[in-house]
C-alpha cells in the first residue's frame, strides 16, 4: 500500500560538523513536520505497528491526535504504556519493531513512529504539560534495585498503583545505561534523561543513589529490617566481556563500558571536568552493536581516526540502522568479516596494532545468523594506539551471590519466569539482569510485567 506523501525527513547536524561536537545529532520534527508526517498514518483497524511494540503503545491513536495538533492528548495516550517516551523515541530499534511492521513499509517508507513519539514527548516537556493522574496511596513498600529503564518502568507502574516505591542505585546518578552508556549526542542527559526521571519521581518514587545492594544493604535486610514487601531486581548487565586473546592486558586496551562511562557519566569530553580518558591518534573498536557504534563515534569526536572491526557482514550488524548510517556519514571505517587474533604491543607495554584474520560466513548458528569461519593464513595487521572492546556484557553476580535461594543460569543471568518471578518468593527480576544485554524497550516491558505480577502477589497475600 503506497502513500501519497513521502516520509518527512528529519533535520540533522551536518556530518562534518557533528563529528567534532557532542551536541545531539538529530534535531527532531517541528510542529508542522510532525503534523504532516502524522497524516501518512492510515489508522489501521488491525495495527501491526502496535503488535510489534514490546509495551503496546497505542500508536494509531496517539498519531491521530498529532494529526489534529492535540499534542497533550497524544502524550496522554503514550503515557498509558510508556514512562520514558522521549528516550524510546530516540533509542528504540524502530526498524525492527513498530516501523518494521508498519503496513506502509511493505511498498514504501513506514510512518516515522519513533520521531513522532519523540516530538510529542519533547513538546510536552517544553510546554510544561504533565500527564499524571491522581494516585491513591496504599503505603505498601516495594524496593527496586537499579534505576535503568527496567527499574524506572517498574517503579512508575507500581507508584501509579499506589505503592511506596524506593529505587536503590549504586551510581551517583540515576538512569543506568541511559546515563552512563548512551552518549550525549544520541541522548542528551539534562534535556531528555533528567526530565523523564523527574517525571517518574513526580509519581512519588524515591531514588537513593550510592547504595550498593549486596554490600551497603542486601535484599534480605531490605525485606526483614526495612519493611519492603517485595523487591524488583533491575541491575542490568554491566560486566564487560573480553576475547581472551594475547595482548589484551596491554596499556591502551579498554572495555567500551569503561570508555563510555568515563566520557558520559564522568564527562571526560567536557573541559570543565578532570576525568582522564585515553584516546590515541588511531582507535580500533571491536564489535558491531550499539555499544560499538557509540564507542567509535565518541572516540571520533575526541579527535581519533576510528576503525570498527566486525566478524560478520554489514547485514548482520546488530546496531540500530540509524547508528550505522550516522557512523558511516561521520567517517568511521568499517572492516567487515575480520576478527582480532592478537593485540600487538611496543617495548613499553602500549598497544601499537591489532592482528586480525579474515572470516567468511558458514552455516547459520543458534541465533539464525550465519557463523563466521576464519580463512586460514589470511592474517593482517591494523596500526592503532587504542583498542576498545565492545563484545557484549553479562550481569554482575554480586546480587545473586548475596541473596540465598536466588538462582542464576549458566550465563550469570538471574532465573525468572515470564512475569519476572524468581526462585525467591516476593523477589522479582527483569531487564538485562535476566535476559543479558538487550534493549531499552524490552527492559521496560519486563519492568511493567513485573509490576503487574508484584501487585497481584501482594494483593493475594493481603
Ligand atoms: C552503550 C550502549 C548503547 C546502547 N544503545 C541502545 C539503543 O540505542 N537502543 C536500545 O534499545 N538499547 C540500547 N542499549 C541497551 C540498553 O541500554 C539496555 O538493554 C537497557 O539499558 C537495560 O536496562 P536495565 O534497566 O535492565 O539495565 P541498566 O540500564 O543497565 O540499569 C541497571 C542499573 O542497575 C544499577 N545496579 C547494578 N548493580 C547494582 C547494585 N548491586 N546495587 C544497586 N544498583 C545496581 C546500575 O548501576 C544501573 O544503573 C545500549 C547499551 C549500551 C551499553
Ligand atoms: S501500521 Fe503504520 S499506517 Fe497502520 S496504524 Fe500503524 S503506523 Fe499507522
Amino acid at each position: 500500500m503506497a502513500n501519497k506523501i513521502d516520509r518527512v525527513p528529519v533535520r540533522e547536524q551536518a556530518p562534518a560538523v557533528r563529528a567534532r561536537n557532542f551536541d545531539e545529532v538529530c534535531y527532531g520534527y517541528s510542529v508542522e513536520e510532525a503534523m504532516l508526517e502524522a497524516t501518512r498514518c492510515l489508522g489501521c483497524k488491525n495495527p501491526m505497528c502496535m503488535t510489534a511494540c514490546p509495551v503496546s503503545v497505542k500508536i494509531p491513536s496517539f498519531i491521530s491526535f498529532v494529526k489534529e495538533g492535540k499534542f497533550a492528548e497524544a502524550a496522554g495516550v503514550i503515557a498509558q504504556d510508556s514512562s520514558l517516551p522521549a528516550i524510546c523515541g530516540r533509542v528504540c530499534p524502530q526498524e525492527s519493531q513498530c516501523e518494521g511492521s508498519c503496513i506502509l513499509g511493505k511498498k514504501g517508507q513506514p510512518v516515522a513512529i519513533g520521531k513522532l513519539e519523540r516530538f510529542v514527548a519533547d513538546w510536552c516537556r517544553d510546554n510544561g504539560v504533565k500527564t499524571h493522574a491522581e494516585i491513591r496511596r496504599n503505603g505498601i513498600k516495594v524496593a527496586v534495585i537499579g534505576s535503568g529503564p527496567s527499574g524506572l518502568a517498574c517503579a512508575s507502574d507500581l507508584a501509579k498503583m499506589g505503592y511506596d516505591v524506593t529505587i536503590f542505585e549504586v551510581l551517583h546518578k540515576a538512569g543506568g545505561v541511559l546515563e552512563y552508556g548512551i552518549p550525549e549526542f544520541r541522548l542528551p542527559k539534562e534535556k531528555v534523561v533528567k526530565p523523564e526521571i523527574e517525571n517518574v519521581k513526580a509519581l512519588g518514587v524515591k531514588i537513593e543513589t550510592d547504595v550498593v545492594v549486596g554490600r551497603t544493604v542486601t535484599i534480605d535486610s531490605l525485606m526483614h529490617d526495612e519493611g519492603f514487601k517485595a523487591v524488583y531486581i533491575a541491575s542490568g548487565a554491566g560486566l564487560p566481556k573480553f576475547m581472551n586473546i594475547p595482548g589484551e592486558n596491554l596499556n591502551g586496551v579498554v572495555s567500551a563500558n569503561e570508555f563510555l562511562t568515563r566520557n558520559n557519566l564522568m564527562k571526560a569530553y567536557d573541559p570543565d571536568y578532570d576525568t582522564p580518558i585515553y584516546v590515541g591518534r588511531k582507535v580500533v573498536v571491536v564489535g558491531g552493536g550499539n555499544v560499538a557504534m557509540d564507542a567509535a563515534r565518541t572516540a571520533l569526536r575526541l579527535g581519533s581516526e576510528v576503525t570498527i572491526v566486525y566478524r560478520r557482514t554489514e547485514k548482520e550488524l546488530p546496531a540500530r540502522a540509524e547508528e550505522v548510517h550516522h557512523a558511516k556519514e561521520e567517517g568511521i571505517v568499517f572492516r567487515m568479516l575480520s576478527n582480532p587474533v592478537e593485540i600487538l604491543g611496543n617495548d613499553k607495554g602500549w598497544v601499537k596494532g591489532i592482528r586480525c584474520i579474515r572470516m567468511e560466513l558458514g552455516e547459520p548458528d543458534a541465533s539464525g545468523r550465519r557463523s563466521p569461519v576464519p580463512v586460514e593464513g589470511s592474517e593482517f595487521d591494523i596500526e592503532t594506539d587504542v583498542v576498545i572492546m565492545a563484545l557484549g556484557t553479562s550481569p554482575n553476580p554480586l546480587i545473586a551471590s548475596t541473596t540465598p535461594g536466588l538462582e542464576m543460569n549458566r550465563k550469570g543471568c538471574i532465573v525468572a519466569d515470564e512475569d519476572g518471578a524468581t526462585t525467591r518468593e516476593y523477589v522479582f527480576a527483569g531487564g538485562d539482569a535476566v535476559t543479558g544485554a538487550a534493549t531499552v524497550i524490552l527492559a521496560m516491558g519486563a519492568g511493567r510485567k513485573a509490576a503487574a505480577a508484584i501487585d497481584k502477589k501482594l494483593k493475594n497475600n493481603n
